[in-house]
């Protein structure tokens, strides 16, 4: 698997000079010029860095580094702002939207190709993980389906991602504090209870068709263990 670019730039001819070089260093790039379009195209494609000019219709480069900062399945990816403005002001405000590097244009492609390539060091290779799989449930992550043998059970977006959090570490119990922070992220404020709720939710539709393995460890918080000794709940 190939790494994916995403290049969000309204400027087509620089746009497409940047796709026809991060192609020859064997990436795969997705282009994109308006905000609005951009942020959901990143949601579906997770890519791996994302290249995003400053100005753009729509929604400002400044405000979608913001936005992607804030939701939990999207803000560990890598951003390299681009933009036309060298001032200092400008450079910090856009680092502290949260971008990992800056670069002014008019800049060389040899130094962008470097700055990429190290943004990439932290990235794991692409597609590492499809599924996750625990007993009878099995979680397609490139589809974002869960099923339970052969079963598709449709989950909300949350319960997903809270399923997914458990299924990465089997057996081990994760605190209601974690879960809030990894399923709702740091910025968004939600009562504790939020997350009984939401595993209520994520039972109802798991247990429908298999057994419960979701365990309930009081006072403590949440696991996914082949041992369902679940204590008194709700
Ligand atoms: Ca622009």
């Amino acid at each position: 698997m190939k790494h994916l670019i995403m290049v969000i730039e309204d400027e087509e001819a620089l746009a497409l000079m940047l796709k026809y070089n991060l192609e020859k260093e064997g990436y795969d790039v997705l282009i994109e010029s308006r905000g609005n379009k951009a942020l959901a195209e990143i949601g579906r494609h997770h890519p791996s860095v994302i290249l995003l000019d400053w100005m753009l219709p729509e929604i400002s480069g400044v405000e979608i580094c913001k936005l992607l900062r804030s939701n939990p399945e999207l803000k560990t990816i890598p951003v390299i702002m681009l933009t036309a403005k060298g001032q200092e002001e400008d450079k910090i405000k856009g680092l502290s939207a949260g971008a990992d590097d800056y670069v002014t244009k008019p800049f060389s492609i040899p130094e962008l190709m470097a700055r990429v390539k190290s943004q990439l060091r932290r990235v794991p290779e692409p597609h590492q993980e499809k599924e996750y799989r625990f007993e009878d449930i099995r979680m397609d992550l490139s589809e974002k389906k869960v099923f339970r043998g052969d079963t598709y059970i449709h989950l909300g977006p949350t319960e997903f991602r809270l399923l997914k959090t458990l299924m990465q570490v089997p057996g081990k119990v994760l605190s209601r504090d974690y879960l809030l922070k990894t399923v709702w992220g740091d910025n968004i404020y939600v009562e504790s209870r939020t997350v009984d709720v939401h595993i209520r939710r994520l039972r109802k539709s798991l247990n429908e068709h298999g057994p419960d393995y979701i365990r309930t460890v009081r006072a403590t918080g949440y696991s996914i263990d082949i041992n369902p000794v679940n204590e008194a709940e709700q």
